[in-house]
């Protein structure tokens, strides 16, 4: 995410991004104006509920310590992976599927949308599509692109491989490296609330080395959180309002 408004500023000043104009970026910022605005792609839905969802793993090095926590907690997310984290431990995808979790694409690779031109981006889901499919077993539903930017061209492909796009309307900001876990849960208990979506990261591939390691010790706080709220949590399949 640290690059999103770096993006977004070259975006709107012109340059080479200019010519994108298939680029609908300001949507990905925002979360609580979305939030009133664009509730479906904010990932709003039942008000007793929060859908939790975790982004750009599966990772070998933090992925597993994620499955033990929600497992103590008893708790089922969403995982939006990546294709090509996905081929290189397929055993690990597998893993998350086979303890119940939803599977969503993430991307075939991490890369902002804007900056590329439609035939990739087409390209790039269907590849990941394809390959957490194969892997998994599960037919993915829901896609969130990489920094949460979207382009015509994301939008196009969801609706040919049938996927609903969603960001988040609450985050952790974990990939920081300043994170911790009580900034993380400061963060989100900041902007959740009924029906929310939350976004934190069960990997640093793209983050700061070491910052899952806050995302992983705001669950236990954030389920007592959620507990006092009287808010129940679950992947996004159980979160249609
Ligand atoms: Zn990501």
């Amino acid at each position: 995410m640290r690059l999103l408004g770096t993006v977004l500023a070259a975006a709107a000043g012109g340059g080479v991004l200019a010519s994108a104009m298939h680029t609908v970026p300001a949507v990905s910022a925002l979360g609580p104006l979305r939030r009133t605005t664009m509730p479906q792609l904010s990932g709003m839905g039942d008000t007793a509920h929060v859908a939790l969802t975790f982004d750009d793993g599966p990772d070998p090095a933090s992925t597993p310590a994620f499955l033990e926590a929600l497992d103590r907690l008893g708790w089922k997310a969403t995982f939006f992976m990546l294709g090509s984290m996905a081929a290189a431990a397929p055993g690990l995808a597998r893993e998350v599927a086979a303890a119940g979790h939803e599977i969503a694409l993430h991307g075939g690779t991490h890369h902002y949308h804007i900056a590329r031109s439609p035939k990739w981006v087409a390209n790039d889901l269907a590849r990941g599509y394809d390959q957490l499919g194969a892997i998994t077993g599960q037919r993915c539903s829901w896609h969130r692109p990489p920094y949460g930017v979207l382009s015509g061209a994301t939008l196009a492909t969801c609706r040919r491989l049938g996927l609903r796009a969603v960001l988040w309307d609450a985050w952790g900001r974990d990939w920081r490296h300043e994170a911790t876990p009580s900034s993380v849960l400061s963060d989100l208990s900041s902007e959740l609330r009924g029906g929310s979506t939350l976004l934190l990261h069960d990997s640093d591939c793209t983050s700061a080395p070491g910052s899952w390691r806050s995302a992983l010790g705001a669950l236990e706080p954030l389920a007592a959180h959620l507990e006092l709220l009287g808010l129940r949590t679950g992947p996004l399949r159980d979160h249609a309002g």
